[in-house]
């Protein structure tokens, strides 16, 4: 049997990290056997569908590098892929009629109101939520026949067995016990004639040839009920994979505090998609043994069910920047101008750091002067990059980071200036010397760059190279920390370190 995984999001938010692990899972067991993965929209909730969203949820899953065979987008052997479209071709009318030909289904006409009396009843008196029966389960012919012929709109509800242990088959769990007495009837059809998640999901996922459910924890709790659909129109049920939920590294549900929720916030925020879907696959997922960098090929290479875990997988921001790092450092250097290139173009990044929640104006003015000099000397950006490339940790990182490369006049550290430009007698000296070295020159390379800090120690019997290299460093950049002092003089190149300083001689005192 070849596998088939689905990808089933209902577009009511924008995607977070838990949707697209589960769409990553769903990609690698597929990848890994060869097999098809699909994407299944499931909007047959009206009131929750929310316009938009089901293109952002493309667009997440292709950025994070998912690749899909079937879907709405793509077309293919089941189509349409979109459970609103389904219902308009009457894909599910038959179904339904056999549900209710064969007494597992049953129209119930309960009113909003009569349904409020119930929940509050099984409130106060402790009684397990949920519709187990009420007024119409075991309605006689006679009094359906009657509602209907008064125009009342009925629901259809699934007639959950009862004194019947339900068993789901769980990848990760095993075998889980459900007492079907504890099951309320789930709707299948709602009033307005549409179905719901459980029917039009489990159909689909029959029709579909669905192999493997991969889906949220959230899941379990209706498992049963899917397992009974399954038996009651008699067919074969999926395998099925609940994986747990994430949580924060302090135990808590995943939130806003503990990082971006929405996947493409991440973009915004300046992650490379291949490091963002190697961590999120690592959450709650493990190769065996501590490998942690992995491509997309090499996790589906050894991707089995077996290495997700049945405990929370735990997100740690902290281990994403360290593996963006990673990434951003294992960039050529074509490809890291194309990779941040295309980030400072990018026009969601300037929203995203201007925006309420994330305000960073030294990011969007650093990110600024980035893509100014993209347009006007790329040649020099192209230089100026790798000097960052061992330090930052986000594409973001590179803005402010590089913008003393690019503005007219550094922006001073003021500590700095105070360490390193007063009460230090030789400073004028070395500026001096720097300034004679590289007058007349168009350009000068590293090595004579090392030659002429060095000449200036040698020259005054300095013991080390620290008191020349960082009143340099502050003079050319403002700041005491960032790439080789040599490495940035090269490429600064003459002109710019001139007029620096220049600058800085003025400041000395
Ligand atoms: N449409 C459901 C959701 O978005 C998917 C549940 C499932 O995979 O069965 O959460």
């Amino acid at each position: 049997m070849s596998v088939r995984v689905r990808y089933a999001p209902s577009p009511t938010g924008s995607p977070h990290v838990g949707n697209i692990r589960t769409a990553l899972f769903c990609h690698f067991f597929a990848r890994h056997h060869d097999g098809v993965m699909f994407v299944r929209i499931e909007d047959t909730d009206r009131a929750r569908t929310v316009p938009g969203v089901e293109q952002e949820i493309l667009e997440s899953i292709r950025w994070a590098g998912i690749e899909w065979q079937e879907g709405p987008d793509k077309g293919g052997p089941f189509a349409p892929y979109k459970q609103s479209e389904r219902q308009e071709q009457g894909i599910y009318q038959p179904y339904i009629d056999e549900l209710l030909n064969s007494g597992n289904a049953y129209k119930a006409f309960d009113t909003p109101e009569e349904l409020d009396e119930m929940r509050q009843y099984q409130q106060i008196n402790k009684k397990p939520f949920g519709y187990f029966g009420g007024a119409w389960r075991d309605a006689t012919p006679a009094l359906v026949g009657e509602a209907e012929a008064s125009g009342k709109k009925p629901v259809i509800r699934l007639r959950m067995p009862r004194g019947k242990m339900l068993v789901v088959n769980d990848a990760i769990r095993g075998r889980v016990e459900f007492e079907s007495d504890l099951v309320d009837d789930p709707v299948l059809i709602k009033a307005d004639g549409m179905p719901t998640y459980h029917f039009a999901a489990m159909v689909d996922d029959h029709l579909m040839g669905t192999t493997h459910v991969i889906r949220g924890e959230e899941w379990i709790s209706s498992a049963p009920k899917h397992v009974w659909l399954f038996e009651a129109f008699g067919w074969e049920p999926p395998v099925f994979v609940h994986v747990p939920v994430i949580k924060g590294k302090d135990g808590a549900k995943l939130s806003k505090r503990h990082g971006d929720t929405k996947m493409l916030d991440y973009r915004a925020a300046g992650y490379l998609p291949g490091a963002l879907a190697n961590f999120i696959t690592l959450i709650g997922w493990s190769p065996g043994g501590d490998r942690e960098i992995m491509s997309m090929e090499e996790i589906a290479s050894c991707f089995k069910l077996e290495g997700l875990q049945p405990s929370p997988g735990v997100f740690d921001a902290d281990k994403l920047k360290w593996m963006n790092g990673n990434y951003i450092r294992a960039l050529t250097p074509e490809q890291l101008i194309s990779e941040v290139s295309g980030y400072v173009t990018n026009s969601e990044v300037a929203a995203y750091f201007g925006s309420e929640d994330h305000g960073d104006p030294l990011a969007v003015e650093g990110l600024a002067l980035l893509k100014s000099a993209f347009e006007s000397n790329p040649a020099y950006v192209g230089r100026v990059l790798p000097l960052e490339q061992e330090r930052v940790t986000t594409l973001a990182e590179f803005g402010p980071a590089c913008a003393f490369f690019f503005v007219d006049e550094v922006t001073f550290d003021e500590k700095a200036v105070e360490k390193w430009f007063v009460g230090q007698g030789h400073v004028e000296a070395l500026f001096n010397h720097l300034i004679a070295g590289l007058d007349g020159r168009s350009s000068i390379s590293l090595e004579e760059c090392r030659a002429l800090v060095q000449q200036f120690v040698d020259q005054e019997g300095l013991e080390k190279l620290g008191p020349a290299v960082h009143p340099a460093r502050v003079a050319l950049t403002g700041k005491t920390a960032g790439p080789g002092l040599f490495e940035l003089m090269e490429v600064l190149g003459p002109a710019r370190m001139l007029s620096r300083l220049q600058r800085a001689k003025g400041m000395i005192r």
